[in-house]
Order: structure tokens, then C-alpha cells, then sequence
């Protein structure tokens, strides 16, 4: 089915808040923003029927993944066995109640939740893109569609993947341990999640269910600071500005948002800085505990690192160092660089004395820098999935026990509140004051 729609489709672009006319697109081709070059939508051959397949698929390898055991470890003659689903809940006995939902959540109920719910959205874009949808089949899709972008940033299948490889390495060198069907079975399952992930296509969604709807006086050039218009961050759609406090968007009905540079930047510090406090006692406390013959020892991240280091298993030290210290580093660094640039280019009167192209050049390579920090941020998890597993595992009474140490949780506070924090960052404080108008 081609790609109908308006030939006047304004779309304001997410990143940089540039109104762009979108031409029509053929298969196979996709529109980028030309201020930004953020991709804004893209159009794929049957983008139905392939979408469909590949969901039936995923579901299919996630029932699987969770009815056959996943690992097993072998140690002095004793051994132990575990499905995914015993994973979260060994954590809800060992007095983690919290780590087990977020490892539960993460990786089993949001995945399913999200896989169905696409399929059944593209299953019924067909159906409303020939209008046999009536109008409360639509106002239900349109709900779907609102809980399909809530859920996307936390589906974490294949940082949970790259964590059972990591802890099966760690465990090696102490025991035998061995792969159950289910681990197969999840790699393939995390696999075509991913691939999920890359084929939806937001504005298309919604373009299949309420049309962009015209807004007059608003003109392709025009962005953020015109002061013309207001963008749904849920689905694009240019509304009119509007003073009122509750206003909603003229397409999916969400509440929006005024473009409030000072409140925006307060809320995304108070969250980074709340993740900073966090991530003291992620580092200073003991990750986890390692009972073996009656002896219990606590090591926290850095002496995990080094552990492994000595051990001889270099590229996991490394793994884990990069997971749980650099990037956590480098995304608060990074971020408090950001968030003073935007403050800067919000104030700074010197814009003028900066050349145009100057400006835009220097915008887009924060913009560049944001999008790459958002991007690693929910690896760090990684090594809160390693103790996770390992817990789950490692339960052979007095030879060899791993605990949940009080630095996991904090650790896992550190990586929510950081992604929340980059979140609820708006991406177009980084444009200068001063570009109000690009040539179309
Ligand atoms: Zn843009
Ligand atoms: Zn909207």
C-alpha cells in the first residue's frame, strides 16, 4: 500500500523543533530533518505484513525463552537449574523485592506488553487506513499507540543478553555451566526485538490512525521560538499556542507542553543531580556478597574490575569497567555539560557575534553529543543484570552462595534517574536564540 497522505504535511522536527513540509516519500526512502538530520520518518516496503510476521515470531521465542531452563551451573558434585522467570524471583527472596520487578519488568513484561501491542497497532493501521475502523476503534488505538512510546526507552532484552554473557564468563573459572534451551531460544527473541525496535515508524503510526491535521499560520521554517505553534512530543502534530495551562493535542488528545527552557532545564537537574547522590553509595558499598564454605565476602564494583583483572579475564573486566564506571561517568559529565551549554545558548548575548553557520555547526555537534549519551545510558545496567543472574544461579547452600549487596539497588537508581534525567531534557535548548528562520 503507498504512503498516503496530505500533500501539505507540516512536522515539527523533535530534536531541533524545525517546521518541515514533508514531501511525499516512496518505499524504501526516508525523510531527515535538514537542520538536524534527524531522521523523521521512514517508509518500508509491506510495512504491515513484515511488521505482523516478525511480532508473531518474537512472541513465539519469548514463550519459549520462559518455559525451558535457561542456565544451569555445576559445582563440587552439586548443581542448580534456573528459568528465566526464577531469575527475578530468587531477587524477591533475598530481600530485593525492587531488583527483582525491575529485572522482571525490564526484560519480560514491558518487552510483551510492547511486541503485542504492535502488533495489534499495525494490524489495525490497515484496517483504519481504509477506514473500516469506526470512531471508538480509533480512540482506542490511539491510547495503544500513547502506551507504545511511554514503553519504548525501557526495553532492555539485549542488555540483559550482553549481562548473562558477562556473568556466565564470571562464573566460569568457579564452575560448570551450562546453557539451557531457553538461552537460545531468548538471543533470538532478543534479536528480533531489536529489529522490532528499528522498523516502527512513529509518524507513520499515527499518520494510519488520525491524519496530521492542518494548522494555519504555520509555515515550514518556522520552529520552537517562532512562538507560532506548540508541538506534541507524543505525536508530532503542530498545534496552535495557546497561554491556557491544559491544552491537548488536536491529534492524540495528550496534554502539552508550553517550550519552557527555564523549567524544562531545572527539572532534568534535579534528576541528575539526584542520580550523582546515588552514585556514591553505588561505589562505595559491596555490589554483591560471595558466601563460599561458610565465608562471606562483599565486593563492590571497582573490586569486582579488578577481581576479574587478575583472574586473567581481561575483556570482561573491561566490559563491566566500561558498563558500570565510564559511561556512568562520562553521562553525568556529559550531561552537566550540556545542560550549562543549554542555560548558555538560552542567555548568552554574544549569539550575535557568532556567524550563522558558526551557531548551527556548534548546535549540532551538542545535539550529536546528547544523542550518543542518550543512546549508551541504559547500558550501564549491565552489571546490575550480572548480579541478578548470578544470584539467581549461585544458591548452593554453604559451598557457594551469591547475595544482592546495597550498592545494586542505588546502582539501578543511578541509571533510572540518568535516563530520565537526558528524558525529560528538551534537545532544542541547544539551538541558539537567534536562528529563527531557515530557508526551506
Ligand atoms: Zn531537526
Ligand atoms: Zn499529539
Amino acid at each position: 500500500m503507498p504512503f498516503e497522505r496530505n500533500l501539505n504535511s507540516l512536522i515539527a522536527c523533535e530534536e531541533c523543533g524545525l517546521v518541515v513540509n514533508l514531501p511525499i516519500i516512496h518505499h524504501g526512502h526516508k525523510a531527515v530533518c535538514p537542520r538536524c538530520k534527524h531522521t523523521l520518518t521512514k517508509v518500508s516496503k509491506d510495512q504491515y505484513r513484515t511488521m505482523i510476521a516478525y511480532v508473531i515470531a518474537c512472541l513465539i521465542m519469548l514463550v519459549l525463552s520462559l518455559c525451558f531452563p535457561f542456565m544451569s551451573f555445576n559445582a563440587q558434585g552439586l548443581s542448580q537449574e534456573i528459568k528465566l522467570l526464577h531469575a527475578a524471583q530468587m531477587l524477591t527472596t533475598h530481600q530485593n523485592t525492587l531488583l527483582g520487578l525491575l529485572l522482571f519488568t525490564t526484560v519480560i513484561v514491558l518487552p510483551a506488553i510492547y511486541i503485542t501491542t504492535l502488533g495489534y497497532l499495525y494490524a489495525k493501521a490497515g484496517k483504519a487506513s481504509t477506514r473500516e475502523l469506526d470512531g471508538n476503534g480509533i480512540r482506542h488505538c490511539i491510547m495503544l499507540c500513547r502506551v507504545l512510546f511511554y514503553i519504548q526507552p525501557w526495553l532492555m532484552v539485549d542488555v540483559f543478553l550482553v549481562g548473562v554473557l558477562v556473568s556466565l564468563i564470571k562464573i566460569a573459572s568457579l564452575a560448570e555451566v551450562s546453557m539451557g534451551s531457553s538461552f537460545w531460544t531468548f538471543c533470538v527473541f532478543a534479536l528480533l526485538v531489536v529489529k522490532c525496535l528499528s522498523m516502527v515508524d512513529k509518524f507513520w503510526l499515527w499518520e494510519q490512525f488520525v491524519q496530521n491535521k492542518t494548522v494555519i499560520g504555520v509555515s515550514a521554517g518556522d520552529c520552537h521560538q517562532t512562538g507560532n505553534h506548540q508541538a506534541c512530543h507524543t505525536c508530532h502534530q503542530i498545534n496552535p499556542s495557546s497561554t491556557d495551562q491544559d491544552t491537548y493535542c488536536l491529534r492524540c488528545h495528550n496534554k502539552l507542553h508550553a517550550y519552557n527552557p527555564s523549567d524544562n532545564l531545572q527539572k532534568s537537574w534535579a534528576l541528575l543531580i539526584a542520580s550523582i547522590i546515588f552514585y556514591i553509595p553505588a561505589n562505595l558499598y559491596p555490589m554483591m556478597y560471595t558466601v563460599s564454605l561458610g565465608k562471606s565476602e562483599g565486593s563492590t564494583i571497582m573490586e569486582g574490575v579488578t577481581l576479574l583483572w587478575q583472574l586473567g579475564s581481561y575483556p570482561v573486566s573491561m566490559v563491566i569497567f566500561i558498563a558500570s564506571i565510564v559511561i556512568p561517568m562520562a553521562k553525568m559529565l556529559t550531561l552537566t555539560w550540556l545542560y550549562s551549554q543549554a542555560k548558555k545558548s538560552q542567555t548568552e548575548k554574544s549569539q550575535a557575534q557568532k556567524s550563522e553557520p558558526e551557531s548551527l555547526n556548534e548546535s549540532l555537534s551538542k545535539l550529536k553529543i546528547y544523542r550518543i549519551t542518550e543512546f549508551i545510558g541504559r547500558w550501564s545496567m549491565i552489571d546490575i543484570f550480572v548480579v541478578a543472574i548470578l544470584v539467581a544461579l549461585v544458591q548452593l547452600q554453604n559451598v557457594m552462595a551469591i547475595y544482592p549487596g546495597p550498592a545494586a539497588l542505588s546502582f539501578a537508581a543511578v541509571v533510572i534517574l540518568t535516563m530520565l534525567s537526558a528524558m525529560t531534557f528538551d534537545s532544542r535548548l541547544l539551538w541558539p536564540v537567534s536562528s529563527r528562520r531557515m530557508p526551506n
